[in-house]
């Protein structure tokens, strides 16, 4: 396949503010009582702080003038059962909290991968995977932490501002009003500065993504990285990258930590202004030592709210710039989409037909990779696809497997049109061998039985015997159970592509797609893979993306294709008879020393 991924562009909606977070809500939902459970707990710990306020102005107006000493044993044994609630309270809150928030950030994980595991492969041509990879970890790290924790810190703290300015009031009127011409002198700045650190925040996380992106891409092709020397040039732009995201989150910081300092100094300056007046009331009798105490006790309760919510609210700007960006993912449609109502397909024969039809990949509307290509295999029937590199070969197969549509024509897979069946049903009546295998990071087993997974052991090794793969498998150090290494590194390309034909031959599909490899294989496994082919395609209709010379001498016809246009169709000699494309094809591309 000659798809690469288009440089990532990462699908920014315009508008990202905390009421993204409202989009978390069907998520948190199932767990509707343990919320219930969190905010009582929530609502006693902040009203069990605001009632030790009150017990403190009494202590000091009544238990210290002396005549009644047993107040302060009253007060004593109150503040310790207050203190019980609160630890209690505190108790409930946290672990409620911190289980929601574990749980809804799974229930997303999960609900994102089921979702963009069937986004089609045109998707990720637009859409780097690092980035899904990306919202997968950090943004569901963040989420967590504001379902798990933050979330509740701000609500905590806004109780504590409301009950707190209540209490004030009652407490002083006068010194109350003064604080209140004082707040939007605070608020103002943490409007102004919290916006911005969000928007540092986006942009943090976006290099976040490259430096994932660049990482995945760099290890995936390890040995090309190496062979290349292209070490040295990978470090300085890896290093670049995380420069890129360091001197961005720097920013972050350096705005979050101003935002912190200005709201420190205006609170903290404004009490002690505030105070100030409230001494001077004192001494001249207006208001009581008890009732002094008492507002100090609730201007700090309220002052320490405001700051711990403008900590929190760059936390929950970041956290709704991350929901946003999980939900995005979530709103995308796959442009492969299984009808409303699937027709089933009929019992199995494997007739492929292509009518006139015509594609252009979405990334390249104006050049058609195939135009108006018409053809017709019968069931049992082997073709072979020839034609110069880009010629549209791959593009019959991506069609086929309906990882897109084409934009006119159709297919049909035993007469039903390929896009009125389900995708599942489809794709169940096809197999394919690609040139360059795919295997999985676990063992032998698992990954022939990726073909069909409820296969017992006993049909996956009889399918490994007939793809002459079981007699390497056996003699590996834990024969089927030997782990393949990432992408099977640890096989050699022949042993990998018997795995492969094993999947296939193990999904016993009705029609094969068979992607010959173009990279020699030495003599002896050649001749198994070529066995092993063989085997799997006795009885039924194959296509075949032939580089080899004994391949497309064995099939019943040779497509020839050419800029997405079908050039001829024939057998090897009538087609080497007319001259043309093929003739030059078969003398140069097919690689004839390997017949
Ligand atoms: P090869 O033998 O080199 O694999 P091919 O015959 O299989 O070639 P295709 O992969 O089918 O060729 O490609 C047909 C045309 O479509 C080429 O011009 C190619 O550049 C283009 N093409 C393939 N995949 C994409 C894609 N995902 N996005 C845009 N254009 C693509």
């Amino acid at each position: 396949m000659t798809d690469q991924p288009a440089p990532g562009s990462s699908q920014e909606s315009p508008r990202r503010d905390i009421l993204a977070l409202r989009r978390l809500w069907p998520f948190v939902r199932p767990y509707g009582k343990r919320v219930a459970v969190a905010m009582v707990a929530l609502v006693f710990a902040a009203g069990a702080v605001l009632v030790i306020g009150t017990g403190l102005r009494l202590l000091i107006d009544k238990g210290f003038n002396g005549d009644q000493p047993q107040l302060l044993d009253y007060a004593l044994f109150g503040l310790l059962g207050v203190v019980a609630l609160l630890a209690l309270a505190s108790y409930g809150r946290f672990y409620m909290v911190s289980w929601l928030g574990e749980r809804v950030v799974n229930d997303i994980r999960k609900a994102v991968f089921d979702h963009v595991i069937t986004l089609s492969p045109g998707y990720y041509e637009t859409m780097r995977s690092g980035d899904v990879m990306a919202r997968l970890t950090s943004d569901t790290t963040l989420v967590e932490s504001v379902v798990g924790s933050q979330a509740s810190v701000a609500l905590r703290n806004l109780l504590m501002f409301v009950g707190g300015t209540v209490m004030l009031f009652f407490t002083s009127a006068k010194l109350t009003g003064l604080v209140f011409l004082v707040v939007p002198l605070v608020i103002g700045p943490i409007l102004v500065l919290g916006r911005r650190v969000r928007r540092y925040s986006r942009a943090s996380q976006e290099r976040i993504a490259d430096i994932s992106s660049y990482a995945n891409e760099a290890l995936q092709s390890i040995r090309t990285v190496q062979a290349f020397n292209h070490e040295p040039a990978d470090r300085v732009q890896f290093g670049s990258i995380v420069e890129a995201a360091f001197a961005t989150a720097r920013k972050r910081i350096a705005m979050r930590a101003l935002l912190t300092a200005i709201v420190i100094l205006l609170v903290f300056g404004a009490v002690g202004i505030i105070l100030w007046i409230g001494g001077h009331d004192v001494i001249s009798g207006r208001i009581s030592a008890g009732e002094l105490s008492a507002f100090v006790f609730y201007a700090i309760v309220v002052a320490g709210s405001v700051g711990a919510i403008s900590e929190v609210i760059g936390d929950l700007q970041r956290a709704a710039g991350a929901t946003d960006r999980l939900m995005d993912l979530l709103d995308q449609r796959s442009t492969v989409l299984d009808p409303p109502q699937p027709v089933a397909l009929p019992l199995a024969r494997g007739e492929v037909k292509f009518e006139r039809v015509t594609f252009a990949y979405p990334a390249r509307p104006d050049t058609s990779a195939l135009h108006e290509f018409d053809l017709t295999v019968q069931p049992g029937e082997s073709v072979a696809l020839v034609g110069p590199s880009g010629a549209g070969k791959t593009t019959v197969f991506q069609l086929l497997l309906r990882f897109y549509d084409p934009q006119s024509g159709a297919i049909t897979l035993d007469g039903v049109a390929i896009d009125k069946v389900s995708l599942a049903d489809l794709r169940s009546r096809l197999a394919i061998v690609p040139q360059e295998p795919v295997l999985f990071s676990t063992d032998a087993w698992e990954n022939i039985r990726y073909g069909r997974p409820e296969a017992s052991d006993a049909e996956v090794r009889a399918a490994a015997e007939a793809a002459r793969a079981a007699e390497f498998l056996d003699r590996l150090p834990e024969g089927f159970k030997t782990f393949l290494g990432e992408r099977g590194v640890r096989l050699s390309g022949g042993q990998r592509q018997r795995i492969a034909i094993a999947r296939a031959i193990l999904r016993n599909p009705s029609v094969l797609l068979l992607d010959e490899a173009t990279s020699a294989l030495d003599a002896e496994s050649e001749q198994a893979v070529q066995q092993a082919l063989d085997k799997l395609m006795v009885g039924r209709t194959t296509l075949i993306i032939a580089h080899r010379l004994a391949t497309v001498l064995k099939a019943n016809r040779i497509v020839v294709l050419d800029q997405g246009r079908i050039q001829a169709i024939g057998n090897h000699a009538e087609l080497a008879a007319q001259g043309g494309l093929y003739s030059r094809l078969a003398t140069l591309q097919f690689d004839q020393t390997r017949e």
